[in-house]
């Protein structure tokens, strides 16, 4: 169970990752000038993850030009894009250039260790082509062209597959999940959208079930795989089912998770604005651990290592971050009018937090930390309606957007053909175990030769 949670925990950077519109849009990207500085940016969550440096550089689609001679090289440890280059073969003033261009289409502060890329050389020896793939499925090519070059960003071929996977929960929805062959990462997105509706803290029980069916996107050649989005996830708990499917809502920016009653599982605000920790202490009245006397304890205490992500409840402004008092680093967020939300003594703030930052739900925020008056690190977590403190836990939660009419039916027809895919899904496999039987059942007239050594 601790490890389940703790796994969900560590895994949380996904989860945000996931749910993120994407940062590196195209088509406003500035150009950000080059420096050296990215590299130390470029961090893997342990060194052991960064890929050797003699890992075959498959993943580079060789282009037709077979003149030139193409070098794959790999950003290193303390290496920036510039000196990999150079070191390539580039004159510093051609990498510099080529590198420009490609920051259009690339956050260069985000170049991780281990990225390949694929410089070609011309008979003269200039840089004259290169190429680096984005992520799964576009690959970023720049060319020479006169005295400069130039960028496009590519499509990369591949094909979309979809999976069911269905199983009992023994201890955590996570370990459970794990078991069946399903990936962190899709773990770690279910748990997120039915973190609406589901604490995951108190609600599981033994024996409750859970069903996803999900993307899986594969490259032409099958060597690549990168997992999709879930189109359909269903929890059984405690005998009641709750079943989620996607959809993208005629005015919505990205698509959501809707009820099949058409409601959406995204709530004004989340149950719990962390993931792996432990309720450590109630809303109510308590002795206080460091001052000594009975007072009321206005908010609910999250357990947590040092330096857990911190999500924002809901959207809305940042009102606040900043130290404050006994609170140590604080963030509150105004979602509207009436709700408000308060996160406490943060060892530091997420990125870009502050006053007037507009975030979004799920949005890092900060981090767990011990600063004010505090035995130990936890977060210390406060809803605010009409501007006074309430228990987040007896909180009627206001609810998400409904889906009406035109909306209503085409996500129904959606909800539908998911419904029929998993049902041929599931018909499959029961044919294929059917004809298992039968050939079982018609037997072959003598025994075995080989018998089973029980
Ligand atoms: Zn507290």
């Amino acid at each position: 169970m601790g490890a389940g949670l703790f796994m969900a925990g560590i895994t949380i950077g996904s989860l945000i990752d996931f749910s993120s519109p994407n940062p590196q849009n195209h088509d406003s990207l500035p150009i950000i000038p080059i420096e050296e500085t990215y590299r130390d940016n470029a961090t893997y969550a342990h060194p052991d993850d960064a890929p050797p440096d003699d890992t075959p550089l498959g993943i580079i689609i060789p282009p037709k030009e077979a003149a030139l001679d193409f070098r794959g090289v790999r950003i290193k440890r303390g290496q920036g894009m510039m000196d990999t280059l150079v070191k390539s073969g580039a004159t510093r003033k051609d990498a510099y250039k080529a590198i420009t261009v490609l920051s259009q289409y690339y956050d260069m502060r985000k170049l991780p260790i281990g990225q390949a890329l694929q410089a070609g050389y011309d008979p003269q020896g200039r840089l004259s082509s290169l190429n680096m793939q984005k992520d799964f499925d576009r690959m970023i090519r720049v060319k020479r062209s006169g005295d400069g070059y130039i960028a496009t960003l590519n499509d990369l071929p591949s094909l979309t597959l979809t999976r069911h996977v269905q199983g009992v929960i023994d201890d955590s929805l996570f370990l459970s999940a794990y078991r069946e062959g399903l990936p962190n990462s899709i773990i770690v997105e279910m748990i997120r959208i039915f973190s609406f509706d589901v604490d995951f803290q108190r609600d599981i029980r033994k024996g409750d079930r859970f069903e996803i069916f999900y993307e899986r996107k594969m490259s032409e050649d099958g060597r690549r795989v990168e997992e999709g989005d879930i189109l359909y996830a269903k929890l059984t708990l405690s005998g009641k089912p709750i079943s989620l499917y996607r959809y993208k809502a005629k005015n919505g920016l990205f698509a959501d998770y809707f009820h099949k009653n058409g409601q959406s599982a995204k709530k004004a605000l989340m149950r719990t604005p962390i993931e792996g920790a432990r309720l450590s202490s109630y809303y109510g009245k308590r002795k206080h651990p460091v001052l000594g006397y009975t007072r009321m304890h206005k908010g609910l205490d999250f357990s947590a290592p040092t330096g857990t992500p911190i999500m924002a409840a809901g959207d809305g402004i940042v009102e606040r971050a900043s130290r404050y008092g006994s609170f140590g680093n604080y963030v509150r967020i105004r979602h509207n009018g009436t709700y408000k939300t308060a996160y406490a003594h943060m060892s530091r703030y997420g990125r870009g937090i502050k006053s007037g930052k507009r975030v979004k739900q799920g949005q890092i925020i900060g981090y767990v930390g011990a600063t004010g008056r505090v035995t130990g690190r936890h977060l210390h977590y406060e809803v605010l309606v009409n501007g006074k403190q309430v228990n987040p836990l007896h909180l009627k939660i206001p609810t998400g957007v409904t889906l009406k009419g035109d909306d209503k039916a085409k996500f129904l027809a959606l909800a539908g053909n998911v419904d029929h895919q998993i049902t041929a899904q599931k018909q499959n496999i029961l044919l294929t175990s059917n004809q298992d039987v039968a050939m079982n059942d018609a037997g072959s007239p003598e025994p075995p030769l080989i018998m089973p050594a029980f």
